[in-house]
């Protein structure tokens, strides 16, 4: 069963989950989640606007129960990609509230409905979620997701943190990605604890859910840096079990300053929506800044280049490929896509390249298509440059990207957020740390880098 905590049987709990200041029952939750499976029994796929309230855990979780297939939409899709979501899934209804424009019928979500009986369980095969990828590269692309993948992938991160029901889980993520709705809703749901969701992932409201209790934290890295910047309500969260970080790479600087400030080392964490999470590092092993840690239980994981394998010596860079038991099998509507990275012998081809060091623990280097820059002959990786900048004192965020240069192929361009300071300085820092091709040729100073909701840079539109 995919949320065994959601029985007639299950133990009530008057407050299983907090979003803002409003709150469900788990009575609440599995009642008025019946009644919304009962609404759309029979439906093929609906949409659900994923604003960070209850009725969207209800009508996510009715649509679990009713075994139709959910579409959270991101709230502030503009036209062309809220279009692009509802006829590319085939969504046939609203969950919820809709928006303002939209054509299609919307079925309410109601609060508080008692109805406590029980559902056949939906084929595990069966998909649960069809949730799209975050368009950094492209257009978002969707990705069906079954309950058994959804069950895998949560059973496998419960076991490298030590996630249990005595945890009370917090953070402010969207509630359309993998890691805010999978990880973020449904993993305290299958586990039996509680979810704190603090609508905005700012540092007063994770401050506010330390204090209640919550000993699970979860951000992109964007939300500890923004934590790392209010020292006050970052110290507040040493009373946590664990704190957690993914989507994007967490520079060294903001692991470090959250560690000197909580106690804790962040626990980092890599995955996709095709392949939910496979690597993370353990609660009870090592935390490595700048290293994602170890494939979870189930998980395989190699490096190729040029058709070959590379060796796992802590070096050399390849394309991950990974294989498991929480992936998805293929985009949907788009079957070259799918064969391009869904290879036969069953592993699925990341787009990011990564290193791997003899004891198995994985750093990312980023994706090959932005961050492997090949210039003057080699092969670089932009994130190894940005790691360097980011020690430097002036620099507060950076990226690196490759362009077009006639000479060189491609010309190594670092953008800076932080203090005018001279180009040649940066650029000898980088000289002193690194070989003198990863030096960058150009300094571009910005006010901000273009970031998505889920706090990646969009290196798309650099260069
Ligand atoms: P699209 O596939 O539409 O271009 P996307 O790849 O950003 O967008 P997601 O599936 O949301 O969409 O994100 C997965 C990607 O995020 C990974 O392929 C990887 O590049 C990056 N990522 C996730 N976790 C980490 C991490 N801990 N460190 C570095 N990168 C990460
Ligand atoms: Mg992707």
């Amino acid at each position: 069963m995919l949320l065994p905590t959601l029985t007639p049987t299950a133990p009530d709990d008057p407050e299983v989950v907090r979003i803002g200041d409003d709150h469900l029952s788990r009575e609440d939750l599995v009642g008025a989640a019946t009644a919304v499976a009962e609404r759309i029994a029979g439906a093929r796929t609906v949409a659900v606007l994923a604003q960070p309230t209850v009725e969207t855990v209800l009508a996510v979780v009715g649509g679990l129960i009713a075994g139709v297939p959910v579409v959270p939409v991101p709230p502030d899709s503009g036209p062309r990609e809220l279009e692009h979501i509802l006829s590319d899934s085939g969504a046939q209804a609203w969950l919820g509230p809709a928006p303002d424009e939209t054509t299609l019928p919307v079925v309410p979500v109601r609060r508080y409905a008692k109805s406590w009986h029980r559902h056949p369980e939906p084929r595990a095969d069966s998909t649960a979620l069809i949730l799209y990828t975050s368009g950094t590269t492209g257009l978002p692309k969707g990705v069906p997701i079954t309950r058994h993948a959804i069950a895998e992938g949560l059973d496998a991160l419960a076991d490298a943190w030590l996630w249990t029901a005595d945890d009370t889980l917090a953070h402010g993520l969207p509630l359309f990605h993998v890691h805010g709705l999978i990880l973020g809703v449904l993993g305290p749901l299958r586990r039996g604890g509680r979810l704190i969701h603090t609508v905005k992932p700012t540092a007063p409201g994770y401050a506010a859910a330390a204090e209640s209790g919550a000993s699970m934290f979860f951000g992109v890295p964007t939300v500890w840096s923004r934590v790392g910047a209010d020292p006050d309500a970052a110290r507040t969260l040493s009373s946590a079990r664990v704190l957690v970080s993914g989507s994007a790479p967490l520079p060294v600087p903001v692991f470090e300053r959250i560690r000197d400030l909580t106690g804790h080392e962040i626990v980092e964490r890599y995955g996709m929506t095709e392949t939910l999470i496979t690597v993370s590092t353990r609660v009870d092993g090592e935390r490595r800044p700048g290293w994602v840690g170890l494939p979870l239980a189930g998980v395989e994981t190699r490096l190729r280049e040029g058709g070959e394998d590379v060796p796992h010596d802590g070096e050399s860079v390849g394309d991950l490929h990974v294989r498991g038991p929480m992936m998805s099998s293929g985009y949907l509507n788009r079957p070259e896509a799918t064969t391009e990275s869904w290879l036969d012998d069953g592993f699925f081809a990341t787009g990011d390249v990564a290193v791997i060091d003899p004891s198995g623990m994985h750093r990312i280097v980023g994706r090959r298509a932005t961050d492997l820059i090949k210039s003057a002959g080699y092969r670089i990786g932009a994130g190894e440059i940005e790691t360097v900048l980011l020690a430097h004192p002036a620099v507060r965020e950076v990226a690196v990207i490759g362009v077009p240069d006639d000479y060189l192929g491609q010309r190594i361009v670092a953008y800076v957020v932080g203090d005018e300071v001279a180009d040649t300085e940066l650029i000898e820092f980088v000289a002193g740390e690194l070989s003198n091709h990863k030096r960058p040729r150009e300094i571009r100073f910005v006010d901000s880098l273009p970031r998505n909701a889920m706090g990646k840079v969009q290196k798309k539109l650099l260069g």
